[in-house]
């Protein structure tokens, strides 16, 4: 008797065949939430204490909305004395001491974050809104290895920049957003420190309490007073950081606010490194590994609830492979849990604030309006909180609204291309140039692309993978300098002449 195999591409067409169960629904399986001690109220980090504030403001989960606690609303008084802590702690030791003594307070706090990472991690899901799988498996372990990181770099500038004498710039002011509130303070506060700057750093209104968090690691660990200072609030205690007496600024956030930072800095003679939005482009070649391109774009466009500056929201699909692609997303979008952040097995957690759930529902109105086709896989969404279904555009145009604007949310546009060189155009037809992703099995495509595509990262088979010794930044509306490996030094950094 003769066996019959099924080919690759039968047994392919017989899994597409296969109906997507129905229903997804897990045992709730919460992370315990009674590791995190909150206090009622939380006041500013400054000079090694915590400075009852002038103003507070409410912190809430924007999962269900709940208040988490009250926390401060800098004046630009108590930013300014932040700052002069800051100037004190740098003047006054820390700026002096040897790189090899800087290397042991990165190296504790790095420590003291993987001991605590549980904690950290349910803070982090709580005040933002992300999965727990994320804070608990990338931010946190990124976050300690960034510590890590930079510590080896502190005794070794000397190595890191030959015969050009580094000396620290002086204090750093450091702006920071709410996508991914401990693994920017990481990003920026670990490299600060190790070459040898004092810090105040703010985090986003939204998400401040890993910050403050992160102040009783600093305590732990036994940072002299003043090194790092931690205040909160809105966007009125960034702008006074801005003009108060700091030596550098390093903001992440969005391109409105980047500008606006750097018309004020203009002629200050203060340093400014700007890390802004994206749009990035994904592009997905007829030659690659289908399934695995599909769960990049998956991880691409909604890991952190697409709250990712480089996130991959424009997929540009080879036309001959269009439809499979838009076939086999639609499928894997059906799988995707959107929940209780808490819950370890959502993928897909709660929008951080209701401003940027509105900002998030606007531009999806304007794509349907524009005439793209939308798709929503069932899903029933939590009422109370803040919450979009993950989204994708089909039929979309290049000059609608969804391919031009960063979204920052679940939401991916597809559009088309027939050669490598119409994909290189299209993809960098956009203001900004933060990052792209490139899909195909033939290496000398990924470097004929690489080479052309205006983005300061560009991944190739894979999406969203981060390294502290990679460098990372952007292009155009994108910012300019970079964060992490020796470049992300080189910023907090003056040089001989
Ligand atoms: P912002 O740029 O307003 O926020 C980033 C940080 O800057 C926050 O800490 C913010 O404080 C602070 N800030 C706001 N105004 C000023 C100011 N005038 N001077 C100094 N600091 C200031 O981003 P939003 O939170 O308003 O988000 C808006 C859009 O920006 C998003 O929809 C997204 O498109 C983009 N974005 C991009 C990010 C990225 O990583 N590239 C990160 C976050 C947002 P506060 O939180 O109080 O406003």
């Amino acid at each position: 008797m003769r066996v019959r195999w099924a080919s690759v591409a039968e047994l392919e067409r017989k899994q597409e065949q296969t109906p997507v169960p129905k229903d997804w629904t897990y045992a709730p399986a919460p992370e315990a939430r009674d590791i995190v001690h909150l206090e009622e109220r939380y006041g500013h980090y400054i000079g090694g204490e915590l400075v009852e504030p002038e103003e507070t403001y409410e912190t809430i989960s924007p999962a269900t909305e709940e208040p988490l606690a009250e926390v401060g609303q800098a004046t630009p008084e108590e930013v300014h004395g932040a700052i002069a802590a800051a100037r004190e702690a740098f003047d006054n030791g820390w700026s002096a001491l040897p790189g090899s003594e800087r290397a042991k307070y990165l190296f504790r706090i790095a420590r003291i974050l993987q001991e605590r990472s549980r904690e950290f991690a349910v803070l982090e899901s709580l005040n933002g809104g992300k999965p727990i799988k994320e804070s608990r498996d990338v931010d946190l372990p990124l976050a300690a290895a960034h510590f890590f990181y930079y510590a080896g770099w502190a005794d070794k500038l000397e190595y890191a920049f030959p015969n050009r004498r580094p000396r620290p710039v002086g204090v750093a002011g450091q702006i920071i957003p709410w996508n991914f509130p401990l693994l920017m303070l990481a990003w920026k506060i670990a490299p600060a420190l190790a070459a040898g700057n004092t810090v105040v750093l703010k985090p986003a209104e939204t998400t401040p309490l890993t910050a403050l968090l992160f102040c009783d690691v600093v305590r732990q660990a036994e940072l002299p007073a003043g090194v790092v200072n931690i205040v909160t609030g809105d966007g009125r205690a960034g702008a006074a950081i801005v003009e108060g007496d700091v030596d550098k600024i390093a903001f992440t956030g969005s391109t409105e606010v980047g500008k606006a930072i750097q018309r004020e800095l203009a002629g200050s003679g203060k340093r400014l490194t700007l890390e802004l939005g994206g749009k990035a482009a994904n592009i997905v070649f007829d030659d690659c590994a289908l399934d695995q391109a599909v769960e990049g774009i998956v991880n691409g466009i909604y890991f952190n609830q697409g709250h990712v500056c480089c996130a991959g929201s424009r997929l540009f699909v080879q036309e001959s492979i269009h439809d499979d692609v838009v076939e086999k997303l639609k499928r894997r979008m059906k799988t995707l849990r959107v929940g209780d952040p808490l819950d370890k097995n959502t993928d897909i957690g709660a929008i951080n604030s209701r401003a940027q759930l509105e900002k998030i529902q606007e531009l999806v109105a304007a794509g349907e309006e524009e005439g793209a086709e939308i798709y929503q896989p069932p899903c029933k969404l939590p009422e109370r909180g803040y919450w979009f279904a993950p989204t994708v555009f089909t039929n979309v145009a290049q000059s609608y609204r969804i391919a031009q604007e960063e979204i920052f949310g679940p939401v991916l546009s597809v559009l088309t291309f027939r050669t490598p060189a119409e994909a290189v155009e299209k993809a960098n037809n956009t203001p900004y140039g933060l990052s792209a992703g490139i899909w195909t099995e033939k290496g000398s495509r990924i470097l004929w692309m690489a080479e052309r595509l205006r983005a300061g990262v560009v991944w190739a088979n894979t999406f969203n993978r981060f390294d502290p010794a990679s460098p990372f930044g952007g292009y155009k509306e994108s910012g300019f300098g970079r964060e992490g490996g020796r470049h992300g030094l080189e910023p907090y950094l003056e040089f001989e002449p």
